[in-house]
């Protein structure tokens, strides 16, 4: 699997590459802009970005690799989605593996990782104060991310990661309601990380995971969805 994809400029001025499509398109499902079962029709996307509708397709082949998207025969591209119980699953996947990354990075950090970390917080709650939430989606994934990264088993990292953009196709519950901006769950983590208390560390990131799992909410699945029409017009940016 391949690293998380960062957020390119958006001031690019020459034609969009497939890999520029695919990072666009992986962080507008990251970030909860496109949700499950939204339709990704080829010809649009080729249209709003200016490309052949081979590159939009490529593009496509690879988020399916990531399972973010379904390729259905005669139907085309769809955002893919979860079903309540999967999504159970890999919140309970993410919790042994967190656990097991806190325990270790709790005796290696840093003061100068500790203080990344922080900054990485201290944005956060900025976009948070905001109401930035796309962007407040894609920085709380950073924490976890980022304290993955600091571990030294490259294959809990690696869980991490695929595990995280996962949680994005259970469109049962929304990050409004997340307890994320109600409380400081990143940095009271972090806290116990830093003076080396593994164990309150690990059940501050459990009780933290608990919480947004129990934000999942069947209900929520039933909210109408935006088009990948309007999507494009709103908020990812175009080539044009
Ligand atoms: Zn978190």
């Amino acid at each position: 699997m391949s690293d998380v994809p960062h957020r390119s400029g958006s001031k690019v001025r020459a034609k969009p590459t497939e890999d520029f499509i695919y990072t666009e398109l992986y962080n507008a499902i990251c970030e909860r802009q496109l949700l499950p079962d939204t339709k990704l029709g080829e010809v649009l996307l080729a249209e709003h970005y200016g490309v052949s509708r081979t590159i939009i397709r490529q593009a496509l082949m690879r988020l399916s690799g990531d399972r973010l998207v379904k390729l259905e025969p005669n139907r085309g591209a769809f955002v893919a989605r979860l079903t309540l119980e999967e999504a159970r699953q890999i919140y309970a996947a993410w919790r042994l593996v967190e656990a097991e990354i806190i325990r270790e990075v709790s005796t290696t950090i840093t003061p100068e990782q500790v203080a990344r970390l922080r900054a990485l917080i201290a944005a956060e709650r900025q976009a948070c104060e905001a109401e930035d939430y796309p962007l407040l989606t894609r920085l709380s994934t950073q924490f976890h991310i980022q304290l993955a990264d600091l571990c030294s088993n490259p294959f809990l990292s690696r869980f991490i990661k695929e595990l995280i953009p996962q949680t994005s196709l259970a469109y049962f519950y929304e990050v409004r309601k997340m307890p994320l901006c109600t409380k400081d769950e990143h940095g009271e983590i972090l806290d116990f990380i830093a003076v080396g208390d593994a164990e309150a560390a690990v059940a501050a990131a459990k009780a933290h995971l608990d919480g947004i799992e129990a934000a999942l909410d069947a209900r929520a699945a039933l909210e109408p969805k935006a088009s990948l029409a309007d999507k494009l017009k709103s908020r990812m940016p175009s080539m044009s």
